[in-house]
């Protein structure tokens, strides 16, 4: 079989050298440079900068554009529900989450060193607002990034026919370096839906890729999610062995200038 037909590098013979240059660089695939190689032009000009001055400045521009599309079609592929950073949490409000620690692991050290993350609490006190910021500095530091609502995850646990390791599901969350699952609080679940998050669970273990859970339930309640007790004790013993708890007793965000939780519900 021979090779594909292919776009051909051809050098354009017709235009101005202006309009050959942008043709050229679209081309090669230098977008950064197609709106900028002007300006840079006159700006090396009026400095009196050498050609290495103007080469330096043209693959500078070529890198930010090139990051700056790895993070805008990562963070896409994230499908975060909202974008909320670190800088935008209120920690204040929050008083019994410990701000140095969330900041320790927005350098994303936990990610290099495949940990987890489980962040509990009630409704509204930042759970989901967090595990995306911290899904956003794993972005920014080269780290792909999943987020899925457990509930989703059911859903389409469901309608996969295969559920086995080859589905695009279960590829989906096993192999990203992190992996959000947000809202633990869904207990029973169908055989092949239990099998596969179990699954997914031992593949990210054994191969020392981090996740972020996200509940309002304590441990003990996450039994359903596997099936039976076997399996939910070997989950969990795999999340826990190398995971940051951040358990969060506060009142809600959501509603912090009508109500105050009350005493009794602050427990969780
Ligand atoms: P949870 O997942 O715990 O139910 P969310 O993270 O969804 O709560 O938070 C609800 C809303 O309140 C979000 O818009 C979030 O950005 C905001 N929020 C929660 N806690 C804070 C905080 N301490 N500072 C700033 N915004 C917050
Ligand atoms: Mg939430």
């Amino acid at each position: 079989m021979g090779r594909k037909k292919t776009d051909r590098f051809l050098v354009p013979e017709k235009g101005s050298q202006e309009e050959k240059i942008v043709s050229m660089c679209e081309a090669l695939d230098f977008k950064g440079l197609v709106d900028s190689f002007k300006h840079i032009a006159t700006r090396v000009n009026s400095e009196n900068g050498t050609i290495h001055d103007f080469f330096e400045s043209l693959l500078e521009k070529e890198m930010y554009y090139r990051e700056e599309q790895r993070i805008l079609s990562w963070v896409q592929q994230a499908r975060f529900p909202f974008q909320k950073t670190i800088e935008d949490f209120d920690f204040s409000f929050q008083p019994t989450i410990n701000e140095r620690s969330v900041r320790e692991l927005a350098s994303c050290r936990f990610v290099e060193q495949g940990e987890n993350i489980v962040l509990l609490g009630p409704p509204g006190v930042g759970k989901t607002h967090l595990s995306i910021a911290l899904g956003l500095e794993a972005i920014d530091r080269g780290y792909d990034a999943k987020f899925i609502k457990l509930n989703d995850f059911i859903e389409r646990a469901q309608k996969e026919t295969g559920l086995d390791s080859s589905s695009r599901l279960f590829k989906q969350c096993a192999r990203p370096r992190l992996v959000i699952f947000d809202d633990i609080d869904f207990f029973e679940t169908e055989d092949n839906v239990n099998t596969m998050l179990f699954k997914i669970i031992c593949q990210r273990y054994d191969n020392k890729l981090s996740t972020i859970f996200t509940s309002n339930r304590l441990f003990d309640k996450w039994g359903g999610l596997f099936g039976n007790r076997e399996r939910a004790g070997a989950a969990l013993d795999r999340i826990i062995e190398r995971a940051t708890i951040i358990s969060i007793n506060g009142n809600s965000y959501r509603v912090k200038d009508k109500v105050k939780r009350p005493e009794a519900v602050k427990v969780l």
